[in-house]
């Protein structure tokens, strides 16, 4: 995407994005506190929120806040617990990334273990949900809001061995398409981003023998989540966009 925001597009917005401590959540809650907002970072290794925190903090940018919580075993009391605390931190949320996500064994349908597919639901589908529900009311407080959720090009069009991670990304596509039909005469925007196959962990265990060399990386793929997060986007809603239009899924060669 060729986008050239300005370099205060974010000021004075406060965003909350989860999975903030590594791969793209990490490069985007650096991203966004570079262009001027406050960042809440969520995620489940709080020893990898505070390293993101200091870089925050070493740049001189605004001060994050950090939010240790195991997605796994997130409680519908977890999830509004959250809300509570952040209430406490900040009047209102401009923005919401829910980047964080699991992957396990790439194995067909037939193969995959209960507890698999139940931890992957958990992670990407119910605790998107719980935390969703637990933030709209702070959301719905600012004057213009952005809800992200992460796609995948599986949740479009099944693949085998995709299994419970295709199907959760399916599922979020949904969720999205329902809670933008329900804010359209709100200040709430609702999106989704595929982020194309990208430079990070996970990749890596989907793909072991792939040439990493050409996979773009977390900072290649962030003018969309700026796109999005920003005023630039206002009007656009119940859309899911590619952070790398036109590239072929499936292993780089
Ligand atoms: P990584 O595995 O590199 O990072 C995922 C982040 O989510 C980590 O910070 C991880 O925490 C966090 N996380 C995982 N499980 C939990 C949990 N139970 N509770 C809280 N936080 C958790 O993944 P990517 O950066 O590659 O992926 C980011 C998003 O993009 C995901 O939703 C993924 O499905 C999607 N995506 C990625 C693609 C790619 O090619 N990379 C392609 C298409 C979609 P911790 O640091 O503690 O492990």
């Amino acid at each position: 995407m060729h986008y050239h925001p300005k370099s205060d597009l974010l000021n004075h917005r406060i965003i909350l994005v989860t999975g903030a401590g590594d791969g793209i959540g990490r490069e985007a809650a650096l991203t966004y506190a570079r262009f001027g907002a406050q960042v809440i970072l969520l995620g489940r290794t709080e020893s990898k929120l505070a390293s993101v925190q200091q870089e925050i903090a070493a740049r001189h940018l605004r001060p994050a806040f950090i939010y240790a919580l195991d997605l796994l075993t997130a409680s519908q009391q977890d999830c509004q617990r959250v809300a509570e605390q952040i209430a406490a931190w900040v009047p209102h949320l401009d923005g919401v990334l829910h980047n964080a996500g699991l992957l396990t064994d790439i194995t067909p349908m037939a193969e995959i273990k209960l507890q698999d597919w139940m931890d992957v639901m958990q992670v990407n589908v119910n605790a998107t949900f719980m935390l969703t529900q637990a933030l709209l009311p702070l959301m719905l407080k600012s004057a213009s809001s952005s809800l992200v959720f992460t796609t995948s090009s599986v949740g479009r069009e099944g693949r085998s061995g995709w299994g419970a991670y295709a199907v959760s990304k399916f599922a979020t596509e949904g969720m999205m398409q329902v809670l933008a039909e329900e804010h359209k005469h709100t200040g709430l925007r609702v999106n989704c981003i595929n982020p194309g196959g990208t430079r990070t962990g996970m990749r890596a265990s989907a793909f072991p023998d792939e040439n990493k060399d050409k996979l773009k990386t977390p900072a290649d793929i962030m003018p969309l989540y700026l796109y999005l997060m920003g005023d630039d986007s206002r009007r656009k809603t119940g859309i899911s966009f590619d952070a790398q239009p036109g590239r072929k899924a499936g292993p780089a060669e």
